[in-house]
C-alpha cells in the first residue's frame, strides 16, 4: 500500500492492519496477518514481553478439558496444534522453551461445576483424559492431598506454555514477515472513517484499513465504556523439592475447593513451585492500584492455608509478583467488532485464562483482518450479552 502526505506535511502511513496492543494475543496476531501477505504495524506501550500487563512470570497452564465451558474447545484443539507448530519450529532456531506437555490434573469435590464441565467437554470433544478419584490421584502423586470426595481430570498432553519466550518468538518470527513495529508508543484513541481507521499515538497518527484491539487490561483507557473490570492478582514460587518436579511427573494442575475458590500451580523447577489463587475481585481504579507483591498483608498469607492443606510438603514463599487480569463479568472472553463497518475487532476481558488461546487467538484477528471467513462460533464471546442481560 502506498504511503502519502497528509496535510501537516506529515508522512501518512497505511497499512492493511493495526495491533493494538502487542502482548499475548497481539503479537501472535501480527504475526499471523504479515505472515499471510498484510501490511502490518505492531504497536505496544512498551517493549514486549515485559512485565507491565498480564503475560510475565514464565509460565502459563495449556489445557484443553476446559472447566469453563465446552464452546472453548474447538478453539483449544487449533491452539495446541499452533502451540506444538511454534515449538517445532523454534527447536531449530533459538532453542528456547516454548511447551512442555508434563500433564494437568484439574481437581475439586466430584459435583463441582469446573469438574463436571470438564469432564462434559472431554466427552464431546473425545479429548485424552483420565478421570481419578482423590485414592488414585493419593497413589501417583502423594505429595498432593485430596479429599475422598474430590474427583479429578488428568489430561496427559496438556502442560506449561513459556509465556514470554513465546512472546519473543512471535515478534522475531514477525520481523521475518515484515510487520513493524512501533514500541514504547502508546495509543490514546482510535477512530473509524468510511477509508479505515486512525489510531492516535505517542509517536504520532497512524492509518489501516482494520484495526485489532489487544491491549489487556487496560483496554478502557481508550475504549472507556468497555464492561472490562481491571483486577490485581499475585503469584508466588513456594520452596520445594525434586518431589515436586517435572522430573518426578508432578503435573501443573487447577485446584477449586468446595467454596469456589481455585488454585493452580506448576511442577517445581530448581526447588521452586509457581503457584497463585485464581479470580479474586481486587478491583484496580487506577494503574497506581498495580502495587508490587508484598505490598498487602494477603500477598503473602493468601496461600499458606491451601498449601498446608492440599500440599503440606511444600515450604516457605521464596519470592511474588503482581499482575493483572481484564475481567468480564462472566469471566468469560470477548471477541467480537466494535464498530458498525466491522474494522474494528477486539479481543479482549481474557479474564485471566487467555494465555492459551493467545495463538488461535491470533489466527482468528489474521482471518477478521483478511475478511476471510473465521472458523468457529463465536456468538458465545459477542459482546451484546453484556446489553442483554442488563436488559433481562
Ligand atoms: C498471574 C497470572 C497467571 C495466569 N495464568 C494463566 C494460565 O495458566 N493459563 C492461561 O491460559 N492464562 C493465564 N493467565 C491469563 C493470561 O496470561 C492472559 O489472559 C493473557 O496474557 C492476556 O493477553 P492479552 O494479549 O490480552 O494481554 P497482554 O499480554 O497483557 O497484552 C496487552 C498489551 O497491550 C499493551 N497496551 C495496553 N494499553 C496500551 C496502549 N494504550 N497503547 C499501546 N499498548 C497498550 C500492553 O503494554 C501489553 O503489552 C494468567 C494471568 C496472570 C496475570
Amino acid at each position: 500500500m502506498a504511503s502519502e502526505l497528509n496535510e501537516l506535511g506529515d508522512m501518512k502511513k497505511e497499512y492493511d492492519l493495526i495491533i493494538i496492543g502487542t502482548g499475548s494475543v497481539g503479537s501472535a496476531a501480527g504475526y499471523y496477518s504479515a505472515k499471510a501477505g498484510l501490511k502490518v504495524l505492531m504497536v505496544d506501550e512498551f517493549m514486549p514481553p515485559h512485565q507491565h500487563g498480564s503475560h510475565h512470570g514464565e509460565t502459563r497452564i495449556m489445557r484443553q478439558a476446559y472447566g469453563e465451558g465446552d464452546e472453548y474447545v474447538p478453539m483449544l484443539l487449533q491452539a495446541q496444534k499452533l502451540w506444538l507448530g511454534l515449538k517445532d519450529y523454534v527447536k531449530h532456531t533459538s532453542g528456547i522453551p516454548i511447551f512442555e506437555q508434563c500433564g494437568v490434573l484439574n481437581a475439586g469435590p466430584s459435583n463441582a461445576l469446573f469438574i463436571t464441565q470438564a469432564i462434559k467437554s472431554a466427552n464431546k470433544y473425545a479429548l485424552e483424559v483420565e478421570v481419578k478419584d482423590a485414592k488414585t490421584c493419593k497413589k501417583i502423586w502423594p505429595e498432593l492431598q485430596l479429599p475422598e470426595n474430590y474427583s479429578a481430570v488428568y489430561e496427559p498432553n496438556a502442560g506449561v506454555l513459556f509465556c514470554e519466550n513465546i512472546i519473543e518468538s512471535y515478534l522475531e518470527l514477525s520481523k521475518q514477515v515484515e510487520a513493524e513495529h512501533a514500541f514504547n508508543c502508546k495509543v490514546f484513541a482510535v477512530e473509524t472513517s468510511e477509508s479505515g481507521v486512525q489510531v492516535k499515538t505517542s509517536q504520532g497518527d497512524f492509518f489501516a484499513s482494520k484495526a485489532i484491539v489487544t491491549a489487556g487490561t487496560w483496554v478502557r483507557e481508550i475504549f472507556p465504556n468497555l464492561p472490562i473490570t481491571p483486577i490485581r492478582r499475585v503469584f508466588a514460587w513456594h520452596q520445594a523439592d525434586g518431589r515436586f518436579s517435572y522430573l518426578n511427573n508432578f503435573p501443573a494442575f487447577t485446584i477449586e475447593d468446595e467454596h469456589g475458590e481455585a488454585y493452580y500451580g506448576f511442577p517445581a523447577v530448581d526447588n521452586a513451585l509457581k503457584i497463585g489463587k485464581h479470580i479474586e475481585w481486587e478491583i484496580m481504579h487506577s494503574r497506581e492500584d498495580r502495587v508490587p507483591f508484598g505490598s498487602k498483608i494477603s500477598d503473602g498469607s493468601a496461600l499458606l492455608k491451601f498449601l498446608k492443606r492440599f500440599l503440606p510438603g511444600v515450604g516457605g514463599c521464596l519470592m511474588g509478583k503482581s499482575c493483572s487480569y481484564d475481567m468480564t463479568s462472566d469471566g468469560h472472553f470477548i471477541i467480537d467488532t466494535l464498530d458498525e463497518q466491522k474494522k474494528i475487532m477486539l479481543i479482549s476481558g481474557l479474564s485471566g485464562h487467555g494465555f492459551k488461546f493467545a495463538s488461535v487467538l491470533g489466527e482468528i484477528g489474521s482471518s477478521f483482518a483478511r475478511n476471510e471467513p473465521i472458523p468457529y462460533d463465536l456468538s458465545f464471546f459477542s459482546l451484546k450479552r453484556f446489553t442483554e442481560q442488563q436488559k433481562g
